[in-house]
């Protein structure tokens, strides 16, 4: 508890710090995703403990304070802000939560403008004020400044009294000159159309903003009672026909499926536009509807800003911490001050290769971006030179095999480093983990912890020792947390992987760039492991889809004297060596079709079902569209299944996906 107390107190004053930032200094420095989900975890928090909620938390607050430099203008209609959501499972929240209270309603979908909120009062069709939100009852009074954009009109057709309320904007084209002017004159850029935009407005010489050319759109009429408007879209259209601008990709949908397409659409058209936008806006249609929603104390129930998620956040580099893989590559990892990205909290990320730590420069201490794609093992793009340390500190890559402490040598022209002893520990149990590994021997019944336990007591060291371990019945039974029924697993496990293909076993074998599918094609050609033993490099490439690579690796592999003892051994213990058990001829379910794969699954990585599904003659891809057949999706899995929920793609859950495979594997 004093640890959530702790950091709940944190993000009040993190976000604090950042709302003045924002709203009063025109001057964030951190990206709004990044704002949004501090917010989103603060108002998680409260939810679990509604005790620790004070009045003066954030989440209470409607607004911040009003800069000096303007006269105050206190809002006829006070300008609500929006709560946001991240995914299209909570935007069927959304509607969950309005389906329960009211009927009949539609919605309208906008592209959310990344500008910054307007309000105009208009009397007798003149315009009389211009305002900012400020907090949302009290803004800045801004006219002079509104007047000199073009996009807002002095005089309006009929002679009415409105109050709208739209977005300033600076366009992109626009953006890109002021800060090409400004660093021909050594003076301080932008850092992006937003900031640009509400420096501009706030600007009190209005020459400049005249200068500046800020565009506007406009999205709401705020006394639409007085003015007998039903519907929001009918105030959009009425908008338009008074003179206003308002975005063309403004859409009305009846449920969240067309809401979805609209916002794909919205996100596709993205980067064509010439203004930023950073999501969508989804509002019931009917102001009657909207009424009998009312708000909470802080949004209206009746409207949402759906935020496209950012996949690359800010963290700082601690340290660097290196594995050795089951091919000796030994792997540099940054361990980071953990981050909440795509839905988990991450403390690790890869840095590839020492060649890429010196490319990007990366040093201890730096601030560096997280790029996180969902489902992929989360790793670090870049850094951020801006927030580079007085203590960063420059990486020297590590001359010695951190596990054995051999010397690490590179093979070929790779940018790798590898631990140069073959007996590496942490080569030879990677190498036993793989070897058990599902779509190797499938050797389920001896976890990870035990192969390195059972490595380390001296049981466990070739791929023939599995096939022994009964010799060490009592001493397994006795080991702490195993006992009879344990030992039984174990072996029950290791006398059926005796009877997997062929191509299991080769895969197995860990050689060098050998896959499940390579194998899987090489077992095709060949009657049993001897075969394979005595052929030479032409009749491996020869085979289609088998290299130069894969051939020479092959011919390496079976040359050396050690491995083909290991392979008689296990011929002798009765592993099976021939591959008239393999079903090639079977058509399989997944054969020809299009597979996406997202979220994360329990029992596979990603990598390793990719390269069984190959073998089964699929083709994995990875982007959701018209074409795809199956969708098999595993936890935490996002915008790609509910893109495919949309088209109608099969959808594949992890359960099914087994039974499949179970079936299709044996
Ligand atoms: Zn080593």
């Amino acid at each position: 508890m004093e640890n959530i107390k702790k950091d709940i107190e944190e993000l009040e004053n993190k976000l604090k710090n950042y709302a003045y930032e924002y709203y009063t200094l025109d001057n964030p420095t951190i990206s709004d995703y990044e704002y949004d989900v501090m917010y989103k975890r603060l108002l998680k928090y409260y939810d679990d403990y509604p005790e620790l909620l004070s009045n003066n938390s954030i989440t209470r607050q409607v607004g911040y304070s009003i800069s000096k430099k303007f006269e105050k203008y206190t809002h006829q209609y006070s300008m609500y802000s929006l709560d946001n959501v991240f995914s299209i499972d909570e935007l069927y929240e959304f509607d969950n939560r309005i389906n329960k209270e009211v009927d009949n309603y539609s919605y309208v979908v906008e592209p959310k403008i990344d500008g910054l909120a307007i309000s105009l009062t208009y009397e007798n069709g003149k315009l009389i004020t211009g305002a900012t939100r400020g907090n949302g009852l009290v803004g800045e009074d801004v006219t002079n400044n509104v007047k000199t954009i073009t996009d807002i009109p002095l005089v309006l057709s009929e002679n009415i009294d409105i109050t709208i309320r739209g977005e300033i904007y600076l366009k992109r084209s626009q953006f890109n000159k002021i800060n090409d002017d400004l660093k021909a004159n050594n003076q301080n850029t932008f850092v992006n159309a937003r900031n640009a935009a509400a420096g501009t407005l706030r600007q009190l010489d209005s020459k400049v903003v005249a200068k500046r050319k800020l565009s506007a759109f406009f999205y709401n009429v705020a006394n639409y009672q007085e003015l007998n408007i039903r519907t929001h879209y009918d105030s959009l259209l009425y908008l338009k026909k008074l003179g206003f601008v308002v975005n063309d990709q403004i859409k009305q949908a009846k449920n969240i499926n067309e809401i979805s397409s609209i916002i794909n659409d919205i996100e596709n058209n993205r980067d064509i536009n010439d203004y930023d936008i950073d999501g969508a806006v989804i509002k019931i249609n009917q102001f009657d509807v909207q009424e009998k929603l009312g708000f909470t104390t802080k949004y209206p129930k009746f409207a949402i800003a759906y935020k496209f998620v950012a996949e690359q956040l800010e963290t700082k580099l601690l340290d660097i911490e290196y594995t050795v893989g089951r091919t000796g590559k030994v792997t540099p990892n940054a361990i980071l001050e953990p981050i909440f990205i795509s839905g988990s909290t991450v403390s690790r990320a890869t840095l590839h290769n020492y060649d890429f730590i010196k490319t990007l420069d990366i040093r201890l201490n730096d601030i560096v971006i997280i790029h996180k794609a969902g489902e992929i093992i989360p790793e670090v793009v870049s850094v951020v030179n801006e927030k580079r340390a007085i203590d960063s500190k420059k990486l020297e890559f590590i001359k010695e095999c951190p596990i054995c402490h051999a010397p690490l040598i590179k093979i070929d022209d790779s940018v790798d480093y590898y631990c140069s002893n073959k007996e590496c520990p942490a080569i030879i149990v990677e190498g036993l983990v793989h070897f058990a590994s599902r779509n190797a021997m499938n050797i389920v019944g001896v976890s990870i912890s035990s192969i390195k336990e059972f490595y380390k007591l001296g049981w466990l060291k070739k791929f023939s020792d599995f096939y022994k371990l009964e010799d060490y019945k009592q001493d397994i039974i006795n080991l702490k947390g195993y006992g009879e029924q344990s030992y039984l697993n174990i072996i029950s496990s290791i006398n059926n992987s005796k009877d997997v293909s062929l191509d299991r076993l080769l895969f197995g074998l860990g050689i060098r760039f050998l896959g499940a599918k390579s194998a899987r094609l090489i077992c095709k050609k060949f009657n049993d492991i001897n075969e394979i033993i005595n052929a030479k490099y032409d009749d491996f490439i020869t085979i289609n889809e088998i290299g130069d690579k894969i051939a020479t690796s092959l011919i390496d592999y079976f040359s050396d004297k050690e491995n083909i003892d290991e392979i008689n051994k296990l011929i002798l213990l009765g592993v099976n060596t021939k591959t008239n058990n393999i079903n090639l001829t079977k058509d399989s379910y997944f054969a020809n079709k299009n597979i996406v794969l997202t979220g994360t699954l329990e029992k596979y990585k990603r990598k390793e079902l990719q390269s069984i599904l190959e073998s089964l003659n699929a083709n994995v891809v990875s982007s959701v569209s018209k074409n795809t057949d199956i969708i098999i999706y595993g936890k935490e899995a996002g915008s790609k299944l509910s893109k495919g929920q949309q088209l109608n793609v099969y959808l594949m859950d992890e359960n099914e996906l087994l039974n499949i495979l179970d079936k299709e594997l044996e």
